[in-house]
């Protein structure tokens, strides 16, 4: 019997783990860290053999195959025995790619993803077909597929889960942009994190489709270098050429063999240019599954946007609170910023990922009066916006930078929760982040 060993206890180790069961291997899961209590009875549940807090090679390195969860790194010890002694090590959407018996649309990129997958799949789910949600977010590929019957499926892909993937291939590809991120898993090379994202285009057949955003330097940079059999949809803001998606005075019109969606950018919920871009990538993955037209305008124009991106929280005294936590890179928050329609006091800081804030300085010129930094050191981030911003407040946490905030902001004015960095120095991630700033607000209103 083929011997499987799921490296990572969380969603997608402990889902891999179950599909591997249901699918008759042999099968151990090992953690070096704690496993969260939910995920053990999981295992419990299913009979699968783990150990956790060590790595016990014996038991390791006698797999046949290696499933590996997104968060550990290639360097990892273990994992450099495992290439060492010859054993294949895959992604969990590797994995259960040979068990997928749904057509999949699967969505990349540095920005955008969660978004744009929730979209997809409301778009599907709203117009009646059996669709499930999996990858990055919420429940596992591997897990879903073991338990559940779908037509098709939402897959959010990050870079670390294409890494491990070979033979997968998707139906509808979708690439939502690159820009600099995670550079610390990639060597400090870009060109290897552009290689992975890219992976969501390989074994494509002709009838596949791939969905790309035709603004985004590096997507149109690196696409020459790829092989295109598979019918490609490019989307674009700026241009109308060739494009499947384009924006014409504030309206989306998205074309696709004859079906037509327009839906006017002004009467959807989720605002800025990147949400216009979520929508595009969205509404040409739900044409490429055959949903009505109609019926995309409808979800398009009802969808709300998700926790911690953009999200308005409420007003004090006449200024407005948004919570941008996910806004974990310099991108992001150009988007964040250029979305901003008042005078903004912006909250920004945490964990550097070696930004480069230059791209930000012209929307700040326009945008921000004041910037809130809060983190261990702010150091980096005060001496970019020196003499590019009114006012600069030094804080250390999410109290001192709200009460500093509300001290700035004048009525008529918005606080942007929008850090470009991690969240780890101060809380235990982005959702904390957020919920936190939420939590704040909700409890200063009148
Ligand atoms: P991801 O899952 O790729 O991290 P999200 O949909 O969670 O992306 O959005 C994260 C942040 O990135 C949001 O806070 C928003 O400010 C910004 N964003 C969302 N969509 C895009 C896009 N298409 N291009 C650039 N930035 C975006």
């Amino acid at each position: 019997m083929e011997r499987i060993v799921v490296l990572g206890g969380g969603e997608s180790g402990c889902g891999s783990a179950v599909l591997a069961r249901v699918k008759g291997f042999d099968v151990f899961l090992s953690d070096r860290g704690a496993i969260a209590p939910k995920y053990k009875s999981l295992l419990d549940q299913w009979d699968i053999p783990y150990e956790e807090g060590t790595h016990t090679e014996e038991k390791i390195l006698s797999a046949d195959r290696i499933v590996k969860s997104p968060g550990i790194p290639d360097k990892a010890p273990m994992v450099q025995a495992a290439v060492k002694k010859g054993i294949p090590i895959i992604s969990e959407i590797e994995f259960s790619a040979p068990y997928l018996t749904a057509s999949t649309i699967c969505i990349t990129g540095s920005n955008g993803k969660t978004t744009t997958t929730t979209l997809t799949y409301e778009i599907l789910k709203q117009a009646g077909k059996k669709v499930g949600l999996a990858g990055n977010i919420g429940e596992s590929l591997a897990l879903s597929v073991a338990l559940n019957h779908y037509d098709w499926y939402v897959i959010e892909l990050s870079s670390f889960q294409l890494d491990g993937c070979y033979r997968f291939r998707t139906d509808i590809g979708v690439l939502m942009n690159i820009t600099p991120d995670h550079l610390d898993r990639y060597d400090y090379k870009l060109q290897n994190y552009i290689d992975s994202k890219f992976r969501i285009l390989q074994n494509q057949h002709p009838e596949d489709r791939f969905i790309y955003c035709a603004d985004d330097p590096l997507t149109i940079k690196n696409l020459p270098d790829h092989p295109l059999p598979m019918r490609v949809l490019p989307f674009s803001v700026k241009k109308e050429e060739e494009c499947a998606a384009i924006l014409r005075e504030g309206v989306i019109h998205v074309s696709l063999d004859g079906k037509q969606v327009n839906v006017p950018a002004a009467e959807m919920k989720i605002k800025g240019i990147h949400n216009i871009y979520n929508a595009m990538a969205a509404s040409l993955a739900a044409l490429s599954a055959g949903v009505d037209p109609k019926s995309i305008e409808q979800t398009l124009r009802s969808f709300a946007g998700i926790e911690h991106r953009l999200e308005p929280c409420g007003t004090i005294d006449g200024v407005d609170y948004i919570n941008d936590s996910k806004a974990t890179n310099v991108d992001s928050v150009w988007y964040a910023l250029e979305s901003m329609t008042r005078p903004v006091v912006w909250i920004a800081g945490g964990t550097d990922k070696g930004n480069d804030y230059t791209q930000l300085y012209d929307l700040v010129k326009d945008k921000v009066k004041t910037l809130v930094c809060m983190g261990v050191d702010n150091s980096k981030l005060t001496k970019a916006f020196a003499g590019r911003i009114e006012h600069i407040v030094d804080t250390h946490s999410l109290d001192e930078a709200m009460t500093a905030a509300r001290k700035y902001a004048k009525a008529g004015e918005t606080v942007l929760l929008s850090p470009a960095c991690a969240s780890f120095d101060l809380f235990k991630n982005y959702e904390d982040r957020g919920r936190l700033f939420k939590e704040w607000v909700a409890s200063h209103k009148s």
